[in-house]
């Protein structure tokens, strides 16, 4: 899962990715490749400053949420251990 929100590197103002930016994130993370549409140095403008951003940062997770990452790795790290947990005390 990744951050849905990226900041803009210019200006910090906070963005919102599109789903198809969040699709191509998770192909990408997931070793997959994906179809670039038209110019591969697509660049999307920021709403606030006008910043050009380049797609495939936005894709790498570049300018995601760094705080947003961290706690969601961290609450998918304590379900983990929770289900595991669960599993050990059911199994024995
Ligand atoms: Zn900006």
């Amino acid at each position: 899962m990744s951050s849905t929100q990226i900041l803009c590197p210019k200006c910090r103002q906070l963005l919102h990715k599109s789903v198809d930016l969040e699709m191509r994130g998770e192909i990408k993370k997931a070793g997959g490749y994906t179809i670039h549409l038209g110019d591969p140095q697509e660049t999307i403008s920021c709403p606030s400053c006008g910043f050009p951003i380049p797609v495939e940062e936005i894709i790498d997770g570049k300018h995601d949420l760094p705080q947003g990452g961290c706690v969601e790795t961290i609450i998918v790290v304590v379900i983990m251990i929770a289900l595991f947990g669960i599993i050990i005390k059911f199994s024995t």
